[in-house]
């Protein structure tokens, strides 16, 4: 099954998605590309801060990306599902909620209910609902989407969030791919990448928010002809590719080290 992160590294380079699948414990980063992902997630978490009453299923789930598409859809069908069951909708507060604080919620707000008939109602009470980390799977590729939000016609509105300062190009493919998986699962309203507006500056709140749908949409064909591809490289043994520009752009490759010994080799015993 491939990933974003994995979609992302095979479009720089075959060997990069190879080893990111088979060995991955090859991949070295340096403390300046580990301080980087922990600023992203800062700037993360602090746009989603912004969406009260969402329910994280990051907090759920952790690591267990298998079990995500089938959860989201649960959560995004549950809202649209008739029910006879009527009473007061939670304050759950601006703070970002686990599934299971939400149960927790549920739970014991009314004697008369069964516990899953009391979460049930409560969620039907809303028109709309807001996921972070919500899964999605399609052709084998599983994107986890930061923010995607449920309206009342049951399309959807999706936030990729970007820590960087401009909208790169990289930025656009990231959200090509998510977009594709997304759009066969669920009908999309609108996607839009979240990048970074440096608080104060030009009058920005710190968010820059682009509407991509359109551009995104036509993306698709070529999308599908990567995945093929990257499927198929999968198929075979590490490719041989050589090391060049391509390690450094648009991400150093974390495998650098790996495979200069490869070179370095070929250069003792060629
Ligand atoms: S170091 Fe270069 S050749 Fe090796 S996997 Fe990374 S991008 Fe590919």
């Amino acid at each position: 099954m491939l990933s974003k992160s994995k979609y992302i590294r095979g479009l720089q380079c075959d060997r990069a998605l190879w080893l990111d699948v088979y060995n991955p414990r090859l991949a070295k980063y340096t403390r300046e590309q580990m301080q980087r992902f922990d600023r992203g997630r800062d700037f993360e978490y602090a746009f989603k801060s912004t969406f009260p009453d969402s329910i994280d299923l990051s907090a759920e789930l952790k690591r267990n990306v298998d079990a995500y598409p089938a959860r989201t859809a649960e959560l995004l069908d549950r809202i649209h599902t008739p029910s006879p069951l009527r009473g007061t909708p939670p304050n759950l507060g601006g703070e970002l909620k686990s599934v299971a604080a939400v149960d927790e919620h549920y739970l014991g707000s009314s004697p008369k209910l069964g516990e899953g008939d009391r979460r049930e109602a409560v969620v039907e009470e809303c028109e709309t609902i807001t996921l972070f980390e919500a899964g999605f799977l399609y052709d084998d590729v599983l994107v986890l989407a930061d923010v995607v939000l449920q309206n009342p016609d049951g399309t959807l509105d999706i936030y990729e969030v970007k820590s960087g300062t401009a909208l790169s190009d990289t930025y656009r493919r990231d959200a090509a791919l998510q977009h594709y998986v997304i759009s066969h699962c669920r009908p999309i309203n609108k996607f839009c990448v979240v990048y970074n507006g440096l608080d104060g500056v030009n009058g920005s709140n710190g968010f820059n928010v682009v509407d991509l749908t359109e551009e995104l949409e036509e993306q698709h064909g070529e999308i599908t002809r990567n995945i093929a591809a990257m499927k198929d490289i999968l198929r075979h043994g590490e490719p041989a590719t050589p090391t060049g520009q391509h390690c450094l752009e648009p991400y150093a490759c974390p495998y650098q080290h790996y495979c200069a010994q490869g070179v370095r080799q070929m250069s003792l015993f060629g």
